[in-house]
């Protein structure tokens, strides 16, 4: 058990409209911070007023990117409750993090805490306007002042949080998807499942060449044959084929979304054959596309929950998805996921906390 010292603002901002707070762009009143420092291991957890943060420009953070972070909810009910959404999977994952990158680990309990802890401070800020969010980001970071390469002998672990706006304001709908074959986000051996702050950075060039062909993301494509489909944009991507729900295995350069994670388990809840071990090349799908067989496909991730595909453009052929049509199982999907996020159906698979 973390002993958290709360320090609470005297001066509390005001709260934004909460029919315009888009995405990342408002901040809480606190935030939580937490150190290490070699030898001693993680101490002092905190409660502070928001406040930004002072390092010296030798930070190793700076130079070498030893950081990582993540990214979950809460989200408040018709009745005024405050949920979490598997946390401690949010935590496990951290680790995992840590542990690729030589950042010592925290433990998933304490994790939890801080998360809760936070929250419960800021719950104010939860907003309750319909399919809104606070949008919460843990992140580390290595702050030793040196600059030649090994890992850092102090970190900070904070944990900020973000009033976030509806992701479909106008209702879900269909997005066009560039499978991109030039630029690669992740290779065997490196980091892609895990949550750097270098994998996004990496990927930048290949969003904004979609986003300038007219594409809202980029499908990637595994880095070494360029050949099989692993993720859409910073969501995991499944394909309904000839009934076979199929999504890329997370083999070390697939993230293990949360989301993923729990499609997957309810998917065969439901019934459903669903294949997460076969690597699915992408002129299958484009094949499946052609003789009528590709019946849906959906990116999913905590941002959007569930994102219809609606075409998919690879070598210069389109693929069209279900006539641009939101498909059924993205749909029941989708309803299931916010309906236990936001406390509107009975949360049976008791992931909410
Ligand atoms: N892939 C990438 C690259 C991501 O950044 C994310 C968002 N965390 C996901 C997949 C989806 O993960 P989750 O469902 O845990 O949000």
């Amino acid at each position: 058990m973390l002993d958290i010292k709360v320090t609470r603002t005297q001066t509390p901002k005001a709260k934004p409209d909460q029919t315009k707070l888009g995405f990342g762009t408002y901040y809480t009143d606190h935030m939580f911070v937490m150190d290490y420092t070699e030898g001693q291991g993680w101490h002092s957890p905190r409660i502070e007023p928001y406040h930004p943060i002072s390092l010296d420009p030798a930070a190793m953070v700076f130079h070498y990117a030893q950081e990582s972070f993540e990214g979950m909810k809460a989200y408040r009910t018709a009745d005024g409750r405050v949920l979490l959404f598997r946390p401690e999977k949010n935590a496990a994952r951290l680790q995992s993090t840590h542990k690729r990158l030589c950042i010592p680990e925290i433990p998933v309990e304490d994790f939890v805490q801080a998360v809760r802890a936070l929250v419960h401070e800021d719950k104010d800020w939860v907003p309750s306007e319909p399919d809104t969010s606070l949008y919460l980001r843990p992140f580390t970071i290595a702050t030793e002042a040196h600059l030649g390469v090994k890992p850092s002998n102090t970190y900070q672990f904070i944990i900020i949080a973000s009033p976030s706006g509806a992701y479909y304001e106008e209702g879900m709908s269909p997005v066009k998807i560039y499978v991109e074959d030039e630029y690669v986000r992740a290779t065997p051996g490196g980091t892609g499942f895990i949550k750097c702050g270098g994998n996004y950075a990496a990927s930048l060039a290949g969003q904004v060449k979609a986003h300038e062909l007219g594409y809202s993301q980029v499908l990637w494509l595994d880095g070494v044959e360029r050949k099989y489909v692993e993720e859409v944009g910073s969501m995991n991507c499944f394909f309904k084929i000839d009934g076979v729900i199929r999504t890329a295995p997370c083999v070390g350069t697939v993230l293990p979304g949360i989301t993923r994670m729990s499609c997957i388990e309810l998917l065969r809840k439901w019934g459903y054959e669903v294949d997460c071990e076969t690597r699915l090349p992408i002129a299958d799908v484009m094949a499946a596309a052609k003789n009528g067989t590709l019946e849906e496909v959906f990116g999913t991730g905590t941002a959007a929950v569930i994102s219809p595909v609606g075409e998919l453009r690879y070598e210069g052929e389109i693929a069209t998805v279900n006539d641009f049509q939101t498909g059924p199982v993205t749909q029941r999907l989708y309803d299931t996921l916010t309906g236990i996020q936001w406390g509107k159906i009975p949360d049976e698979m008791g992931w909410t906390q």
